[in-house]
C-alpha cells in the first residue's frame, strides 16, 4: 500500500476514535510508530515502542486511532522523503481535528537544525534527532507524559531483534545524505550491547542482527577500540543465542579478522550485504567510495574462500551524474561475475546537501535510469532464481519468525525466506524444512519433523 492510500484510508476512519482519546484523560496514551526506511529505522521504532510500553501506552494500527504518533522518516531517496512530507502534509488534517493529538518526527529528516522544519511543520510537537532518546524523554516530561527510559529494550516482535551497535557515519561517499543527518560515529559500549542481547535472548530471542551504516567501524571510537570480531565473539558465548548477524559492512573497512571470526563462530550466520555501487571505477571515484572494483573482487574471492557458504547482498545505484552506458554496463558485468544472491537496486536521485548535488549536474535522463535499474534487476533475478533453484529437493534450516496467510515463514542462515505450511506451533523453534518450489525471492517447502 502506498503512503497516499494508507493516510487517505487513515482519514476516512470514523471521528470517534478522536473523541474517545479526549475523553480518556488518563497519561496511557495509545499511540501509533509510522516508520519508512532502513533496518536502522526499524530498530529504532521498536526502541520507542519499548519505552511506551514500559510506560503502560498502548500499540494501536493506525494513526486515527492513535493519541501519540511517531513518524520515524527516512530521506535517503526522493521518493521516500515524497512519502514522508506527504504522510506529514496528511497528519495536518487529523490534528486540525484533534488537537490533542501529539506528532513527534525522528529519523534522517530531523538535521541539527530544525528551525526551519518547525516553520514548515508547525502542526509538529517534537523533532527529535534519530537516537537521541533524552530529547524524547525531556520532551515526555515536561509535558506529564510518562516515557520510560529505564527499560532500554526493543520490543521483541519475533524471536529475531534488530540492535543497533554503531550510529551515524564518517564516510561521506558523494550521494550520500546519512552523515549530515545522523552525525559522526558514536559506538555504544561493547558491555551494553552484550548486556542488552542477553536480557533479550532471556525474553525468548533467538537471533540479533548488529546494525549500522558501517559496522566495520564499529568500537574505534571506544577506549581499548574493540571492534565488530571482538563483539561477535563475546556475542558468541550467550547460552541460547542461536544466530547473530551484522550489516552494513563497507567494502573499504571490512578486515581479514572479521571475514575469519565470522568463518569461526558457528553463531554467526553465512550473510553479508557489501554494498558495491557501481562497476566502474571512475564512477566509484566521484561516488568517494574508497576501493576499486578490482578490490572488491578480491574482497569477495577471500571472503568466499574462507566461509563457502557466504551468501552476499549489495546495493548498486544507476544513472550516477555522467555514468555512460559503458560504465553501466561495468556494473550489469560485475553483477553476473559477482552472481550475488540479493541486489538492492536504486536510481540515482540527488539530495541536496551532498557532494553529489553540489558537484554534478544530474545528467542521466529518468527514462535511462529507469532503463537502467530493470536491466539490473531483470539480471538479478535471472542469477537469484538460478541460484535458489539448486536448494530444490535440499533441506534447510529455518528459524521461524511468525505466520503469514497461513504459511509459516522465516530465514535460513544464508537469509533465504522460506514459508511452509503446518498445523503445529513453529513460532521462534528451528525448523528442517525441505524445499519443493523455487523463486527468485522465496523458497517454499515441507517441514521435517
Ligand atoms: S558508508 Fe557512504 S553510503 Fe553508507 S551511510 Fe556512510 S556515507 Fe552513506
Amino acid at each position: 500500500m502506498n503512503t497516499s492510500s494508507l493516510v487517505e484510508q487513515e482519514i476516512r476512519i470514523e471521528q470517534s476514535c478522536n473523541q474517545r482519546s479526549r475523553e480518556g484523560e488518563s497519561t496511557t496514551l495509545r499511540y501509533f510508530i509510522w516508520t519508512i526506511g532502513c533496518q536502522m529505522n526499524k530498530a529504532e521504532s521498536q526502541r520507542i515502542a519499548g519505552y511506551l510500553d514500559a510506560a503502560g501506552h498502548q500499540a494501536t494500527t493506525s494513526f486515527s486511532h492513535a493519541d501519540l504518533v511517531v513518524l520515524n522518516t527516512c530521506v535517503v531517496r526522493q521518493s521516500a522523503e515524497n512519502k514522508v512530507l506527504g504522510t506529514l502534509g496528511l497528519l495536518k488534517g487529523l490534528k486540525d481535528r484533534n488537537p490533542n493529538l501529539q506528532i513527534l518526527v525522528t529519523g534522517c529528516l530531523v538535521n541539527a537544525d530544525t528551525q526551519e522544519l518547525r516553520r514548515g511543520f508547525p502542526h509538529v510537537d517534537l523533532w527529535f534527532k534519530p537516537g537521541d532518546y533524552s530529547e524524547l524523554i525531556s520532551w515526555s516530561q515536561k509535558r506529564g507524559i510518562p516515557i520510560k527510559h529505564r527499560v532500554n529494550l526493543p520490543r521483541a516482535f519475533s524471536p529475531c531483534a534488530f540492535i543497533p551497535i554503531i550510529q551515524g557515519c564518517d564516510n561521506f561517499c558523494s550521494y550520500c545524505i546519512v552523515p549530515y543527518r545522523r552525525g559522526r560515529e558514536v559506538s555504544r559500549p561493547l558491555g551494553e550491547i552484550v548486556c542488552e542481547v542477553e536480557q533479550l535472548v532471556n525474553r525468548g530471542i533467538k537471533e540479533v542482527t548488529l546494525l549500522g551504516q558501517n559496522v566495520d567501524s564499529y568500537g574505534h571510537d571506544l577506549p581499548g577500540h574493540p571492534d565488530l570480531a571482538d563483539l561477535l565473539n563475546e556475542l558468541s558465548n550467550i547460552d541460547d543465542l542461536l544466530r547473530i548477524r551484522f550489516l552494513t559492512n563497507h567494502p573499504k573497512d571490512i578486515t581479514l579478522k572479521l571475514i575469519d571470526t565470522m568463518a569461526s563462530l558457528n553463531k554467526v550466520c553465512e550473510h553479508l550485504e557489501l554494498p558495491v555501487q557501481s562497476g566502474d571505477n571512475d564512477i566509484l571515484k566521484a561516488m568517494r567510495r574508497g576501493y576499486t572494483v578490482e578490490r572488491y573482487r578480491e574482497l569477495v574471492r577471500t571472503i568466499r574462500s574462507k566461509v563457502p557458504q557466504i551468501s552476499l547482498s549489495t546495493d548498486i545505484i544507476v544513472g550516477f551524474p555522467g555514468e555512460t552506458e559503458e560504465q553501466f554496463e561495468r556494473s550489469l558485468a560485475l553483477v553476473k561475475e559477482m552472481r550475488f544472491d540479493a541486489i538492492h537496486v536504486a536510481a540515482y536521485s540527488p539530495r541536496p546537501g551532498t557532494i553529489a548535488w553540489r558537484e554534478y549536474e544530474d545528467d542521466v535522463p529518468a527514462e535511462i535510469k529507469k532503463e537502467r535499474l530493470h536491466k539490473i534487476e531483470e539480471l538479478q533475478a535471472a542469477i537469484a532464481g538460478d541460484i535458489n533453484s539448486q536448494l530444490q529437493g535440499q533441506q534447510v534450516e529455518v528459524l521461524v519468525e511468525g505466520k503469514k496467510r497461513e504459511k509459516w515463514f522465516g530465514r535460513t542462515r544464508s537469509n533465504k525466506l522460506v514459508f511452509f505450511q503446518d498445523a503445529g506451533d513453529w513460532l521462534g523453534q528451528l525448523a528442517r524444512v525441505q524445499i519443493e518450489k523455487t523463486s527468485p525471492w522465496s523458497l517454499i517447502g515441507q517441514v521435517k519433523k
